[in-house]
């Protein structure tokens, strides 16, 4: 073999070999609508292919999907980046201002759009500076749109293409997807990362959900189904781990509880992931009373796991495990791990480390930085800011050196998250540093008072943020959602957060003193709770 064949570079089509020899008849199943097996899979990969090639995708371009969860959409994770294309994965639930500002960045070339958002692409169409030739979804009958540049209709355009295509080998550090952070402050901005990256952070993934914890969270029986959106770091990565093992996958469309809740029961899904309050969503579902979830073992992640819904989930029979990342980290950087020692302890002290972000998992290098750039140690006490090196973190963000160069500044990324690290490896997310409250001359963990206070039984929902206080710089302000047929005042909260000041958990500045009681918190477009949102609105609860 010559010197390059035999170098075999890292790329996605590797990942789809395993599966589809493993097990070519395993299903792959979108809502109550398609059902196919892993061969009709990789043929449609091919068809794909074939297609984009057709409508003049060429290396190096950039093609954008607009979609809810769905087969066609892992179809495409794996077909645009084996062609050597840019899969730009488009966040559906940004404003139409901050999708057309993506499109726009990101250079999209070609776009494949869900009926569904046939109103919104069309309302930006005249502004979109670089797009070519559209491509539309949908599961109507009625299988065209007015949009401008329709090649056609995805489906028609399978059916016609051929089911075989020589995908190439390239170079394995050429760029195979990009998407923008739901961008807190400012523009959004633009990730990317290689097919080296994703290739390694498929195995590195797979070989922790294959056998980190007491339990294998995913293995060839397992059932996925994801409920982090696509669109949203690759829903964690984890459609590529699934069909490198040749996994039975389920994709839901849009998210519905009452469709979430059946496709659990009905295709046995026993593996799946998503963000707190998406869990507390599903718990909280009608069609979800009364319905134990029968093991369903579930990874949360991208904003804290507390105790509460840790056990509330439990209790319904959902085993939880916490994980830590983020857009920048591809995603996965931390998951839960109880080794030998910690296993000895009692349920609850295996708990408290359970919820916590986890342990970096293989190739990832964790440590607290000062503000000068210095390393602090790993005791389990000296907070710092959380930083990272690893094969898979992005490299920057596309077109803005500047930033760039903050997030990888002394040569590690910077997180943006007060953390401690502890000798077993285990990172605890104490905040993020703009969500500090700084009160008494002391910082308070906005996370931490949200972990106790969700432990009232009328708490249903929390979220703390810091308000300026002329005597303390800020005092805590909580807002609530209460149960149904519940309710909680200042003088209840107090009374349920005195023994933690007492054992010394808290200082008695922690406990707030106005609090909120409300319908609904204000989530991002990927259902955290806003609190950039809240502090703006701020006034408008702390008059009522
Ligand atoms: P956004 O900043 O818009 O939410 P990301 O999805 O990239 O975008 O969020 C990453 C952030 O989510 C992290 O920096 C961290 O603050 C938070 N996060 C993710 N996982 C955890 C976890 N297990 N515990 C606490 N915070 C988490």
């Amino acid at each position: 073999p010559t010197e390059s064949a035999n170098q075999a570079p890292l790329l996605i089509k590797r990942l789809l070999l395993s599966g589809v020899r493993y097990e070519k008849t395993r299903e792959i199943v979108y809502r109550d609508l398609v059902r196919y097996n892993y061969a009709t899979f990789n043929e449609r990969v091919a068809r794909l292919a074939n297609a984009l090639s057709e409508a003049g995708v060429k290396a190096g371009d950039t093609v954008a999907v607009m979609d809810w969860d769905s087969h066609r959409y892992l179809e495409c994770m794996f077909a645009i980046p084996m062609i050597g294309a840019v899969l730009h994965t488009i966040n559906i639930r940004l404003s139409a201002d901050q999708i057309l500002y993506t499109m726009n960045h990101a250079e999209d070339k070609f776009v494949l759009v869900n009926s569904e958002f046939v109103p919104l692409y069309k309302g930006i169409e005249s502004q979109l500076t670089t797009v070519a030739k559209t491509i539309l979804l949908t599961d109507a009958p009625e299988k065209t749109a007015d949009i401008a540049n329709l090649v056609g209709e995805y489906e028609n355009l399978l059916a016609a293409a051929s089911t075989k295509y020589d995908f190439p080998d390239f170079d394995e550090n050429s760029v195979a997807t990009t998407f923008y952070t739901t961008g807190t402050t400012g523009n959004p901005k633009g990730v990317y990362f290689t097919h080296r990256q994703l290739v390694l952070h498929t195995l590195a993934e797979a070989s922790v959900l294959g056998s980190l914890d007491s339990v294998r969270l995913l293995g060839t029986s397992d059932v996925y189904m994801p409920i982090t959106p696509m669109f949203h770091v690759h829903a964690w990565g984890i459609p590529y781990v699934a069909t490198m093992l040749g996994v039975k996958q389920v994709y839901p469309g849009r998210y519905e509880p009452d469709m979430l809740c059946r496709l659990i029961r009905e295709e046995k899904v026993t593996f799946s992931h998503c963000v707190p309050t998406i869990l507390q969503m599903m718990l909280n579902a009608p069609s979800a009373q009364g319905y134990d979830f029968g093991g369903l073992k579930v990874i949360i992640g991208g904003s804290a796991l507390n105790r509460a819904l840790y056990e509330a989930a439990k209790a319904r029979g959902i085993q939880l495990t916490a994980a830590y990342g983020m857009s920048e980290t591809c995603p996965l950087i931390s998951c839960g791990h109880i080794n030998d020692e910690l296993f000895a302890g009692s349920e609850s002290e295996r708990i408290s480390y359970r919820i916590k972000a986890g342990v970096p998992v293989p190739l990832v290098e964790a440590a607290i930085m000062a503000a000068d750039g210095s390393l602090l140690p790993a005791d389990g006490e000296t907070q710092g800011e959380l930083v990272l090196r690893a094969p898979w973190l992005t490299m920057g963000y596309f077109n803005e050196p500047q930033k760039s160069a903050e997030l990888w500044e002394h040569g590690w990324l910077h997180t943006g998250d007060v953390a401690t690290l502890d000798d077993f490896g285990f990172i605890d997310i104490r905040d993020r540093i703009k969500d500090v409250i700084k009160t008494g001359g002391e910082w308070l963990s906005s996370l931490e008072l949200e972990d106790l206070i969700s432990r009232h039984p009328a708490v249903r929902e929390v979220a703390v943020v810091g308000i300026a206080d002329p005597q303390w710089g800020e005092r805590p302000f909580a807002l609530l959602v209460v149960r149904e047929g519940q309710t909680l005042d200042a003088r209840g909260l107090k009374e349920h957060l005195k023994p933690f000041v007492e054992q010394g958990s808290i200082n008695k500045w922690a406990i707030p003193s106005q609090i909120a009681l409300v319908t609904d918190i204000p989530k991002t477009s990927v259902g955290k709770l806003d609190k950039k949102r809240i502090r703006l609105d701020i006034a408008q609860w702390q008059a009522a």
